[in-house]
């Protein structure tokens, strides 16, 4: 359980997509994996956004990235 995804997405100190500590509202795209998380859960900073045909990647500059290829698992 606590190995399940990268830090910057499962830490969930704060919202993915908006920034918001502690949960918020997570807008519908999002949560049918269309979106990339734009915020480090683990520490609430903006993260490098990089969106591909077949994906995106995401990274923290202290957490490191997030690619969606190691985190979609609703393929
Ligand atoms: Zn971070």
């Amino acid at each position: 359980m606590a190995d399940h995804g990268p830090a910057p997405l499962r830490a969930g100190n704060y919202n993915i997509y908006t920034g918001t500590p502690h949960g918020g509202v997570v807008p519908l795209t999002a949560q049918l994996g269309l979106e990339p998380p734009r915020y480090c859960a683990e520490c609430g900073r903006r993260m490098v956004v990089q969106v591909r045909p077949d994906g995106w990647w995401a990274e923290c500059s202290r957490h490191g990235r997030v690619d969606s290829a190691d985190v979609d698992t609703r393929r």
